[in-house]
């Protein structure tokens, strides 16, 4: 607890003038928010850090795992806090880009895999943890288990194939998409892509996003950020998987959004 008193007693005398002055740049509509970021809790993330993002430029939502709750008008799940962050960010504030990002090593999408085959672990009630990936993330490996035998799990994690495609949508057209088509990540972070596609997905769930969607006025993408390299992937649907974002990505999104 001193640590943190600390920084804010640092943070007044040397940040807060400059802080001050980039709020007065929101008030005046000088900086705009420009995104919904959803992402895992992970301490190890720090998306105005990679983002470059200045307060006032996005509105970050973030809870273990990087869960977007499917909206299931037939179900339990039309009340979260995910759902109400969506709301105020694409529909009282107008942002027109969400973004789900998940993550390397994160302890979320593990629990998930090791209790990929013994989900009653998942569902204890007395772990407000394991009923938060239950409730949310076992869509996520009910598909991943559907779609990828323990066989063709096991050959992927001695390099002997890659994970096959699959079709996907995030509210338009679907597209197929790999995981890791390089093989370069260990199966539990093919499994943390897989699962950030899957709750991207989740976002045209939502009724009152689904027009929006519909018309391009809000747009779904999936990053995933490895912690080791420190590196950011952003999903290219047109390529179907992952990818660094580098310069030459950086102007065919230009082109794309100019189109
Ligand atoms: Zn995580």
């Amino acid at each position: 607890m001193n640590k943190l008193l600390r920084g804010i007693v640092t943070f007044n005398s040397k940040n807060r003038k400059n802080y001050l002055a980039g709020i007065q740049k929101v008030e005046e509509q000088i900086v705009k928010p420009m995104a919904v970021f959803i992402t895992c809790m992970d301490c190890r993330l720090d998306p105005p850090q990679f983002l470059q993002a200045v307060p006032g430029e996005i509105f970050i939502i973030r809870n273990p795992g990087n869960m977007v709750p499917f909206f299931d008008p037939a179900g339990q799940h039309t009340l979260s806090a995910e759902g109400g962050g969506l709301e105020l960010g694409c529909i009282m504030n107008g942002i027109g880009d969400v973004v789900v990002c998940g993550h390397s090593d994160c302890k979320a999408v593990n629990s998930l895999y090791t209790q990929r085959y013994d989900h009653a672990m998942l569902q204890e009630p007395n772990s407000p943890l394991k009923s938060w990936l239950s409730a949310h993330g076992l869509r996520t490996v009910h598909k991943f288990n559907e779609l990828f035998s323990e066989e063709e799990q096991q050959r992927s994690v001695k390099g002997e194939t890659i994970l096959g495609g699959f079709k996907l949508n995030f509210g338009l057209d679907s597209f197929v998409c790999h995981v890791d088509p390089e093989n370069k990540f260990p199966i539990e972070d093919k499994l943390s892509q897989f699962h950030t596609l899957q709750q991207a997905s989740h976002i045209a769930s939502y009724p009152i996003l689904r027009p929006y969607i519909a018309t391009g006025d809000i747009r779904v993408h999936a990053m995933w950020f490895d912690i080791p390299r420190g590196e950011m992937h952003l999903f290219n649907a047109s390529r179907g998987h992952f990818a660094p974002v580098t310069e030459s990505e950086l102007e065919e999104w230009k082109d794309k959004e100019q189109s």
